[in-house]
């Protein structure tokens, strides 16, 4: 289908990710008729999802439920895995924690409430988890044990749950006209009728008695991003696609939506420094360096600006982005030695990769391109001479082996850089995702700056405000999407029937 042979639908969805194909799912399952309008060509469909490395955050009491959604995981070795708990208090803890206690208690209540639920809904519709070992939990002692709340991922990432989103689209018959830009919303003055679009060139009108906004935040707009992250943010690189351009925001604002959320606020990460512009869907979430807790950060001054070891990687690493863009020349070194390499990710082993590697620091020091070779060999020497506890490095656990007397210390994790090869990899930031969104009911509803509903029109994923502040704990953005995308779906059916 593509605009001009659209027939009016009841619920129109703008986007085809992870929360628009949840909602497109969700208003068929509520019998709606549906349809979803995506900017990209079918080949680059999906948006951020695709980029995904699949990392998915919900509730679980144990390995019961586990098993439940998937029963691959009865196969592995049971006894040497501890997957521990992740309670609904824990989850909260989290979310207070990282927002600064500022998350939106309404919004995270449903967020955290529906969240096994949508893992099996996506089971449901076909979609295949796997267990997160080697990424939150490693093996010591012969054992794992998982750390950080998130026991599984989805197998194959974001281009196995786009693609399987997508097929379930299908088989309900549910059209996706592609390269087809929604800009502005129609609305008589009692309620959002549909969208005008832009199709190869040309302008349409599609009608809808109902809307689903969901199409992502406004990372890939260098001009919103300055406006609204601040300086030097239209220099950063996009770690996902291109064209979530922040129209969802822009033309619901233009007919009265309310903002709501951490507008300067962003998710950003260490990404390597020569990466494209945007995210390549070939690489895909490949060029994100995460295992900073195990080595040493530095800047162009040769300085340490970060405790590395502050936290597990998944509650600093979408801060820390931001840490980078504040150094000179916006980039940063991360530094390890060998004793580690089995604790890093397959990122640190892909073929397009910033990095240098020598058998001695002093060797190491002048090929770190950018960087101050005496200031950071006396960083690197402070670094190792500076008192530790005598408390065994474990990575499973904040182990305590911190150093002491530094401008700023590790405070776990801190291991000496003394086993060669030494290796160091050139990063800066990747931005994610952005944080300002607008004002969402917990029916998934758009408000008004009056704080009352806008007849017709809802939202999921990005552009839902009010989730995120400052900081963010992985695996949270696409368990939102799908929670959103079921309850703007069916609220979007429920409306367009009345
Ligand atoms: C590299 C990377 C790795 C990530 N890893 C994880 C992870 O492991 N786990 C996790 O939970 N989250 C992860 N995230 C975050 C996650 O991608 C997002 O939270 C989530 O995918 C957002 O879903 P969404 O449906 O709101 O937006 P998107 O998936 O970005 O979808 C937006 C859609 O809207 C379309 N669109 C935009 N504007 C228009 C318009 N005007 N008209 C029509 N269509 C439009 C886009 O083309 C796209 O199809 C990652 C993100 C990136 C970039």
């Amino acid at each position: 289908m593509t605009p001009a042979s659209y027939a009016p639908v009841d619920v129109l969805v703008i986007g085809a990710g992870n929360a628009a194909a949840n909602a497109a799912l969700s208003a068929h399952e509520s019998g709606a008729s549906v349809a979803l309008l995506e900017t990209a060509p079918e080949d680059a469909r999906g948006g951020n999802s695709a980029f995904t490395g699949g990392a998915f955050r919900f509730v679980y009491a144990g390995v019961k439920e586990l098993l439940a959604l998937a029963p691959d995981i009865s196969e592995l070795d049971l006894e040497n895995i501890d997957f521990g708990t992740y309670t609904e208090g824990q989850y909260f803890d989290d979310m207070g924690r990282l927002t600064e206690y500022r998350c939106d208690p309404d919004l995270t209540d449903v967020l955290i409430g529906g969240s096994y639920e949508s893992a099996l809904w996506l089971k449901k519709h076909g979609v295949k988890f796997q267990p997160a070992l080697g990424r939150q939990a490693f093996k010591v002692g012969g054992k794992f044990k998982f750390w950080g709340g998130l026991a599984c991922h989805i197998h194959g990432g974001g281009q196995h749950l786009v693609a399987t989103l997508h097929q379930a689209l299908l088989s309900a018959k549910i059209p996706v006209l592609y390269e087809t830009t929604a800009f502005q919303l129609l609305m008589d003055d009692a309620k959002v009728q549909g969208v005008k679009v832009r199709h190869r060139g040309r302008v349409y009108e599609l009608r809808a008695k109902a809307v689903v906004l969901a199409c992502g935040g406004f990372e890939s707009n260098a001009e919103m991003r300055t406006r609204y992250l601040g300086p030097n943010w239209d220099l950063a690189k996009v770690r996902g696609t291109r064209y979530n351009q922040g129209y969802g925001h822009k033309m619901a604002m233009d007919i009265g939506a309310a903002p709501s959320g951490h507008w300067s606020g962003a998710h950003a990460v260490q990404w390597d420094m020569n990466a494209p512009a945007f995210g390549d869907l070939s690489v895909g979430d490949q060029f994100q360096k995460h295992n900073y807790p195990f080595g040493v950060l530095v800047n162009a001054r040769g300085e340490r600006f970060l405790n590395e070891g502050k936290d597990f990687h998944s509650y600093t690493y979408a801060a820390y982005g931001h840490e980078v863009m504040k150094q000179p020349g916006l980039f940063a070194w991360q530094i390890f030695d060998s004793k580690i390499n089995d604790l890093l990710r397959s990122e640190y082993r892909i073929p397009r990769i910033t990095k240098e590697t020598a058998n001695t620091l002093e060797e190491l020091a002048p090929k770190l391109t950018g960087v101050d070779t005496a200031a950071v060999l006396e960083t690197l020497r402070a670094y190792n001479a500076a008192p530790r506890p005598d408390v065994p490095f474990n990575p499973n656990i904040h182990d305590g082996l911190g150093t002491s007397g530094l401008a700023i210390n590790k405070t776990n994790w801190a291991q000496k850089l003394d086993t060669p090869p030494f290796h160091a990899y050139g990063v800066t930031a990747g931005v994610t995702f952005t944080f300002g969104g607008l004002k969402t009911t917990t029916m998934a509803q758009i408000e008004d700056t009056t704080g009352a509903p806008i007849g017709g029109l809802f939202g999921a994923g990005e552009i839902v405000g009010g989730l995120y502040y400052h900081n963010y704990g992985s695996g949270t953005g696409l368990v939102a999407g799908v929670t959103f995308g079921r309850i703007a779906g069916s609220n979007a059916a429920a409306f367009a029937r009345q």
